[in-house]
């Protein structure tokens, strides 16, 4: 959001008025550049104080000024200072990737929430994640919140190298990380990896792609898990866009 006031100006007046009532309004305090794709962004502000939220809550945040939003997960979010992070990946070229590319400190900008998302107060520790890039925020939040702390992470990735340097810089350095095949050959290999840690006994969040999602779930299941031993949590599909 490189001109967010003349972004704005481009909605009408109708659209203006309700991102200022619906939307929490605030700025962009810092961005981290990870890798090229990769961006640690801190936001804060008035309306972050005094809010309440629990880890695998997300945020809707606004891409071009108004009511068209792309949904990020908060990795901390310090009710006392006003000010949350997130851990965010630029994929391509749809309007997330270019608001999180385009980030600089003192952007403004406006939100949806926090809203419950992915609920991990039923879940035992450690969790067992699996996920992909735009599961990394999600790690880094199990890896510090006590109740979860110790989770596994088991990540399918585009580039592993790219993927091992971005987590190594935020302090996960155990994660295994399986790179993607077009036949979807990689989740044979992904499922083993969590039916691995279950056996260890830990319960199992599912999130990043939706394919990827409902592969592991279904082996998870024929192995015999139990389903209150998951939470799932699809973040994006092939072919839609802005999902949730
Ligand atoms: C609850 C929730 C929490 C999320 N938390 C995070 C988070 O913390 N960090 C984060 O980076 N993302 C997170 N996401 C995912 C992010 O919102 C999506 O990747 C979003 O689609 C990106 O917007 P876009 O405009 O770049 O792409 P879109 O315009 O929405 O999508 C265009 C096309 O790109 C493809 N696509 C979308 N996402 C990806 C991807 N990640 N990799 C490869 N191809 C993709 C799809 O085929 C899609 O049709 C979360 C999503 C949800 C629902």
């Amino acid at each position: 959001m490189t001109e967010p006031v003349h972004e704005a100006a481009r909605h009408g007046p109708v659209t203006r008025a309700l991102v200022r009532w619906l939307m929490r309004p605030a700025r962009v305090a810092a961005v981290e550049t990870l890798s090229p794709r990769f961006r640690l962004v801190d936001i804060e502000g008035e309306a972050l104080r005094d809010v309440t939220w629990a880890a695998g809550q997300k945020i809707q945040v606004s891409v071009g000024g108004g009511l068209s939003t792309r949904t990020y997960t908060p990795v901390m979010w310090d009710a006392g200072r006003g000010r949350t992070r997130l851990l965010a990946f630029a994929h391509g070229d749809g309007l997330g990737s270019r608001w999180v590319s385009s980030l600089r400190a003192g952007d403004r900008c406006q939100f949806f929430g926090p809203r419950r998302s992915l609920d991990l107060s039923a879940l035992a520790a450690p969790i067992a994640l699996f996920g992909d890039e735009t599961s990394f925020g999600l790690a880094t939040l199990l890896r510090e919140d006590p109740p979860t702390a110790g989770a596994i992470q088991t990540f399918e990735v585009s580039d592993a190298a790219e993927a091992r340097a971005v987590l190594a810089s935020i302090g996960i350095d155990q994660a295994t990380l399986i790179e993607r095949r077009a036949d979807d050959g990689h989740l044979v290999a992904a499922a083993d990896e969590v039916l691995r840690c279950i056996g260890s006994g830990a319960d199992v969040a599912l999130t990043g792609r939706a394919p990827s999602i409902q592969r592991v779930g279904r082996a998870l299941k024929a192995a015999g898990v139990r389903s209150t031993r998951i939470r799932t949590k699809a973040y994006w599909a092939p072919g839609k866009t802005g999902l949730d």
